[in-house]
């Protein structure tokens, strides 16, 4: 029977600050951008902290013991769990799919959701674009014309979105985001507000692949499906369920029985305190249950994010 609890990777970023730390990691810097909470990527890979693998790495494991995954075939393992605290704004972006990116970068594809865990008054964020042929996109930003280009707007706390691959997104500044994605650190930069490093340098931008990449028109993604349902002492809530990924958000007051019928599921407590299996989880406390766990037992007061293939 396995969890595996996760020693998380932190990132220093151009736009980070201090909300991470403020969210409770003591390991975060004034200037962490991102929690690697569960990741085999090869940029951050996470080391498993308790039991027989203590110490080794979550893409060791996955290596070495598919099995514990459901003996499930990909080369690499699929998913990737972040917290992003975004000080200042991040770059305007896209990512590719995974022909794309098997083709150029030898990576998967990014399709990737957000979860707005907290967020100042005024919070915005950037998701997809007015463009209504790729003519269209390639002319505004020849012109560096994005605040006629982007669709902005305010977000507030417990908003949920979901990015496929081929949108032009950012996060902005005051956003605490949860964040699951597939297993790639492929970005391309279209629009870096013309920022400097403390050298004076602007960020790499990859106008060509982005411009390749974007979809155009841009679509809302659909998710009218949402299904929220009472469980033993709570709520769990499908935010999305895709080709990619699904997650469930569970609001618990007391204890639950989880069952586990996937290969695996990447369990992240978002708010408040509890046990898991009788061991001690808080906020920020991020876990692998592997296949060979079938039910896990949940009790506290806290917000769960699960997230399986
Ligand atoms: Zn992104």
């Amino acid at each position: 029977m396995e969890i595996l609890f996760l020693n998380p990777v932190f990132k220093e970023a151009i736009w980070g600050g201090k909300l991470l730390k403020e969210f409770g990691y003591e390991q975060a810097t004034d200037k962490t951008g991102e929690c690697w909470g569960i990741s085999a990527h090869k940029s951050g890979d996470c080391t498993i902290s308790n039991g027989e693998f203590e110490g080794k790495t979550l893409s060791w494991v996955y290596e070495n013991h598919r099995e514990l995954f459901g003996n499930i075939q990909d080369n690499i393992f699929p998913l990737l769990v972040k917290i992003i605290g975004a000080e200042d704004d991040l770059s305007i972006q896209v990512h590719p799919n995974d022909e794309y990116a098997a083709l150029h970068e030898n990576s998967l594809g990014k399709t990737e959701c957000w979860y707005v865990l907290d967020c100042k008054e005024d919070t915005k964020m950037v998701m997809g674009h007015h463009a209504k042929t790729k003519e269209e996109l390639v002319k505004a930003i020849e012109n560096d014309d994005y605040d006629h280009l982007l669709n902005k707007f305010d977000i507030k706390k417990g908003d949920f979105f979901y990015i496929p691959s081929g949108t032009i997104h950012a996060i902005c500044k005051g956003s605490l985001i949860y964040e699951a994605q597939q297993s790639s650190d492929i970005t391309y930069r279209v629009y870096d507000y013309h920022r400097k490093d403390k050298d004076g340098n602007e960020r790499q931008l990859h106008v060509k692949q982005s411009i390749d990449v974007t979809t155009v028109p841009y679509k809302p993604y659909d998710l009218a499906k949402q299904v929220e349902e009472t469980i033993e002492n709570g709520t769990r809530k499908e935010l999305v369920s895709s080709n990619y990924l699904t997650l469930n958000k569970y609001d618990m007051t007391g204890y639950n029985k989880v069952k586990n019928d996937k290969p695996f599921q990447l369990v992240s407590i978002i708010e408040g305190q509890g046990t898991v299996e009788g061991k001690e989880v808080k906020k920020g406390d991020h876990f692998v249950v592997c296949s060979d766990q079938k039910e896990v037992d949940f009790d506290g007061t806290m917000t769960v994010m699960i997230c399986t293939l």
